[in-house]
């Protein structure tokens, strides 16, 4: 150690921190660090007034210091002028007080962190107790941490796993109602899809003839011999979901051997005027004939104008269709 010398006499100084002067034990004078600088203390020992400065500086900090950064650095400080009275204690005086300060904060913050039921929060708690084992009761605090953090672990795989099960049900439910939708859209397509073939769908019509006769009218104008007729009453049913104006029908006529006598064509309604008017889902009754007045040129006619009807294979072909819509069914013809 350093003593500053008296400017006046010689004897040593020591610092009175109160009156934050030096002063003489010999002679009893005071001295500031300025005038201590102007001295020639620099030449002789080294020790200027800047260090003095810093020394005083130091204790003055040393006085309000109350966070560990706060007593690292005046430590740091005194460490700076360690020739100068007794600055070396007073920096490891320091250094301990910034130490003890540090547990203390870190301590603090263990408690804070000890308090909460996050197992990370636990766990950060756990290792800061366990790196002060003799602090205060850092000890008993880390097994009670222990304990705790088994629970908050239990807890929360338990959360874990209900989560687990939520996301499952929920992902279930999602599978479900997106395959509902799929499923009512497509029954949605398929019913339209139906509705519509089934609107204009000429295999929903049924054709039949009902009753047929025969009679030859010998007064019939203009033919010398008269004419001969067979009458035919059709049924016609429109399953359809649109209403007809008109149609055509093709009837076949085979015997009993499937030989075909003959296939006539009829027309049911007209084009413009005389409608049919067959609404959706209604029947209606309509009158045809065959007429020939030269029987003996037509090999087909007297065939099926003797034949005995009931024991006619007969069968029907709707050829054209006009609904009342404008949608027209044609096969061809
Ligand atoms: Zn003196």
């Amino acid at each position: 150690m350093l003593i500053f010398k008296c400017p006046n006499c010689g004897g040593n100084l020591k610092y009175d921190r109160s009156l934050k002067l030096l002063v003489c034990d010999a002679c009893g004078s005071q001295h500031t660090a300025a005038s201590i600088g102007k001295a020639s203390f620099d030449e002789d020992g080294g020790i200027s007034a800047h260090s003095l400065e810093i020394y005083e500086k130091a204790l003055s900090m040393s006085a309000t210091a109350s966070t560990a950064e706060a007593w690292a650095t005046t430590a740091e400080m005194f460490e700076l002028i360690p020739e100068v009275f007794e600055s070396q204690q007073l920096a490891d005086q320091c250094r301990q007080n910034a130490a003890q300060l540090k547990t203390e904060e870190k301590y603090n913050t263990a408690v804070t962190l000890s308090q909460k039921d996050d197992s990370s929060s636990l766990i950060h708690a756990i290792q800061l107790f366990s790196s002060m084992p003799d602090y205060k009761d850092s000890a008993t605090k880390q097994r009670q941490c222990e304990q705790r953090l088994k629970l908050a672990r239990s807890d929360e795989q338990k959360a874990e796993l209900h989560r687990q099960r939520r996301e499952a049900a929920k992902q279930r439910t999602h599978k479900f109602i997106s395959l509902l939708v799929v499923a009512t859209i497509i029954l949605g397509v398929i019913t339209l899809v139906v509705r519509q073939a089934r609107k204009y769908d000429p295999d929903l019509i049924t054709v039949k003839i009902t009753d047929t006769s025969t009679e030859y009218d010998p007064d019939a104008s203009p033919y010398i011999n008269g004419c001969w007729y067979i009458n035919f009453d059709f049924k016609i049913t429109n399953g359809t979901l649109s209403d007809i104006d008109y149609m055509t029908v093709v009837t076949y006529f085979k015997d009993d051997d499937g030989k075909l006598i003959m296939q006539m064509s009829s027309e049911f309604g007209g084009y413009g005027s005389s409608s049919m008017d067959l609404k959706s889902g209604d029947s209606i009754k309509q009158e045809t004939y065959l007429s020939e007045h030269q029987p003996e040129k037509n090999e087909s006619f007297v065939e099926l104008y003797e034949a005995d009807f009931d024991e006619l294979d007969v069968s029907y072909k709707i050829t054209y269709v006009k609904f009342d819509d404008g949608e027209v069914f044609s096969d061809g013809y």
